[in-house]
This record gives C-alpha cells, sequence and structure tokens, in this order.
C-alpha cells in the first residue's frame, strides 16, 4: 500500500547537478550563489532587496531585532499557526497578543486585530495560512492609523498572489519573511528569506545574519587595516550554505509549475468532494490567487460515530500519514504557563477541532488523488451516523 503525507519536496536531476556543482567548488557556506538566489526572489516578488536565511524561524528572529522590539512591546499574530511565528516574539522579550481568525479562510481577523491594540503595540504578523494571503489591505490601514510595523509570515505562500501582485512584494508591509522547508512550497532543505523595500532595513538585517559584523571599510568605525572586520551589533550566524542556495535557484524556477499543479489537486478534491455533506473547505477571496500550500479538510464530526483523535488513527491504518494545522499555538503549554487560557480564540480552537490536512504536493498526480479520495470517503463512510 502506498503511504501518502500531507506534504513532500520534488527533487530533479537538475536539483542534484546544482548541489553537486557547489560541493565541487571553493564556497560552501555562503559564496557565490547567495546573490543569485536573492536576485531571483526580488524578480521573482518585486521586491527590492532579498536576505536569504537559515531557515524562516532565523528570519522571523532578526525582522523583530531589526525593528527595534523587545521588552515591553507588544506584536499581534494569529493563534493558527506554527509557534515559530509568535516564539520570534518571545526571543526578543516581547508579548505576544493572539487574535482570533475568520472561520472561512482561517486567516487573521483584521477586526480582531484592531481590538487587542494598545500603546504597547509595535508590530502585527499576519499569517498567510495554506498559502491564501491574509486581508492585507485593511492589515495596512490599522497599521497606518496606529504606527505598527507589519511583518508577514509568507513562509506558506511563496509563489500565491494577492492583488495582482506577488506576495513579498511588500507593499502592505515592512518585511515578508518565506520558509524553504522541505513541506513548503519550494525547498532547500532547511532555509528562509526575508524580502524588504527597505534600505535601512536591508543593511541592519545583513548585519544581523552573520555576527553583527561588517567587512566593508566605508562602514567601519574605527577602520585598522586590510584584515578589519567590524563587529557593530550583536547578530548570529543565520546564514544560508551555498549548496543550499543553488538549490533554491532551481526550485525557485520551478514554483509557478508547482503552483499550477498544487492548484489542479485541489481542483480535484474540490470536484470529489463537492457533494459530500460530512465535509468542507476553506473558501479563497476573490483577490487571492494562492499558490496552495496545504488543502484543509474541515470534517462535521457531528455527523460520524468517531471523534477526531479515532479518525486520524483509522485514516493512518490506510495509508494515509496527514497532520492538523494548527493547534492553536497558546494551548501549547510553553504559552499556557505564561498565562494564556483556552477560550482566547473561539474561532481558532473550532477550527481546529474540525480540520484534517489533506495530502498536496507537486508529485502527486490524478490516481493518487482518485486514490486518496478514495480512502478518505471509505474511511468517511465507515464511521458516518445512519440518518
Ligand atoms: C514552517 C513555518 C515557519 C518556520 O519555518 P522554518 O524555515 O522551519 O524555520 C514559520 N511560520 C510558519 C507559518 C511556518 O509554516
Amino acid at each position: 500500500m502506498k503511504i501518502y503525507g500531507y506534504g513532500k519536496q520534488q527533487i530533479l536531476p537538475e536539483d542534484i547537478d546544482a548541489v553537486v556543482e557547489v560541493l565541487k567548488s571553493d564556497f560552501l557556506s555562503q559564496g557565490p550563489k547567495a546573490p543569485p538566489f536573492e536576485q531571483a526572489i526580488c524578480d521573482y516578488t518585486g521586491a527590492k532587496y532579498c536576505v536569504i536565511l537559515s531557515n524562516a524561524t532565523a528570519a522571523l528572529h532578526i525582522a523583530m531585532l531589526a525593528l527595534d522590539i523587545g521588552e515591553g512591546d507588544e506584536v499581534i499574530t494569529t493563534p493558527n499557526t506554527f509557534a515559530a511565528s509568535a516564539n520570534c516574539v518571545r526571543y526578543v522579550g516581547g508579548t505576544v497578543k493572539f487574535a482570533d481568525i475568520e472561520s472561512d479562510t482561517a486567516n487573521i481577523n483584521v477586526a480582531e486585530v484592531e481590538k487587542l491594540i494598545t500603546k504597547k503595540t509595535k508590530a502585527i504578523i499576519p499569517v498567510h495560512f495554506a498559502g491564501q494571503s491574509c486581508d492585507m489591505k485593511s492589515l495596512q490601514d490599522v497599521a497606518k492609523k496606529n504606527n505598527l510595523f507589519i511583518v508577514e509570515d509568507a513562509a506558506h505562500a511563496i509563489g500565491s498572489d494577492y492583488d495582482g501582485a506577488k506576495i513579498g512584494c511588500c507593499r502592505y508591509s515592512d518585511m515578508c519573511i518565506f520558509s524553504f522547508h522541505p513541506v513548503k512550497n519550494i525547498t532547500t532543505g532547511e532555509g528562509g528569506a526575508i524580502t524588504t523595500n527597505n534600505e535601512a532595513l536591508y543593511e541592519k538585517l545583513l548585519l544581523l545574519r552573520s555576527h553583527g559584523i561588517t567587512k566593508n571599510p566605508a562602514e567601519m568605525k574605527f577602520y585598522e587595516g586590510a584584515w578589519t572586520t567590524e563587529m557593530q551589533c550583536l547578530g548570529y550566524n543565520y546564514r544560508m550554505t551555498d549548496m543550499q542556495a543553488a538549490l533554491g535557484i532551481t526550485q525557485l524556477r520551478r514554483l509557478n509549475d508547482f503552483k499550477a499543479k498544487r492548484r489542479r489537486i485541489a481542483n480535484l478534491y474540490d470536484k470529489i468532494f463537492a457533494n459530500d455533506d460530512r465535509m468542507h473547505f476553506l473558501v479563497e477571496r476573490p483577490n487571492s490567487d494562492a499558490c496552495l500550500h496545504l488543502y484543509p479538510a474541515l470534517i462535521d464530526f457531528k455527523k460520524l460515530h468517531i471523534e477526531k483523535r479515532g479518525f486520524f488513527e483509522e485514516l493512518k491504518k490506510v495509508g494515509l500519514n496527514l497532520q492538523v494545522h494548527y493547534r492553536p499555538v497558546y494551548l501549547h503549554p510553553y504559552y499556557l504557563e505564561l498565562g494564556y487560557e483556552r477560550g482566547l480564540c473561539p474561532n481558532a480552537e473550532q477550527y481546529y477541532e474540525h480540520t484534517i490536512s489533506l495530502p498536496i504536493y507537486p508529485d502527486l498526480n490524478d490516481a493518487d488523488i482518485e486514490e486518496i479520495s478514495g480512502r478518505f470517503a471509505e474511511t468517511l463512510n465507515r464511521f458516518t451516523k445512519n440518518a
């Protein structure tokens, strides 16, 4: 029996050749492959600047540092996300505020964001869940009115369009971060990036990526000779290797193809389950053209005589090794111990009760989708209450 996960990278010979070429060269750490990968991301998204990094968590961390967010500051994000979207605020000593989601898109609800704004609020981190953009125009209005920064967590959303432009163009934000983890839309093994149109932020990010050290004499406070490197702030080693950057370049070339394949899979699921009243899918807004990172099925467990936990186990028995996105971040023990309580974001909690992500990745063909859908429907059938 073929086992299916919810997401998987596609690696072709061209990817392997690109990595092997770097292995045979002089540069294994960040080197000559970094600028072309960064340029390719700028060209693709329309952003002015790009900084590639070791992963998206590092990207979120230095984005917070570049904005001088720290103790006493509040940052608003969604609970329906991977922990890193909130953890970055904790890394710098800030306080996380969770705004509830819209039930039909599972994205952050802008009206809920507005309710949480205080004098201490510094920034908003919207997460483009499953690849669909948040309502960035409204968020930008709110941010402008209240003098807040916006950092887009687009870990799910490289390749997605919003209002006719690519996510990452930063038309509605100060910075946008991407992840290249193997389950994301393109991969570098581990990897991440930040795009921005702000030169000052860009310069800060470059320093923070590499120990806070500059090698550029023109930027130095105390130039002491041709050997001088100078540490100007407390930075990190968040560089990406050149093997990874080379892989990123070949992956990015296929992103539009990946996007089309992901959309085709979603359309097949939509068609197959169109008349199934035991489940439904998220809604996509008219101004969104998402590169669908996830395809969550929302199951009506009231119609089944099995609970989510048991149902998930049954899916595993038929080779569907799926995942749930997401347990609301504040329901993790670390956040509960900080004082967040169950009931904080009812829509996110409700969503979590129903959601299971179906397999969606470029290498799945139509026969795979029929097979997966067949096993899924058969499992539903076995546990459906008699009407
Ligand atoms: C994957 C993910 C991250 C973290 O990405 P890494 O590259 O694994 O550090 C952050 N935010 C969201 C929403 C993610 O899905």
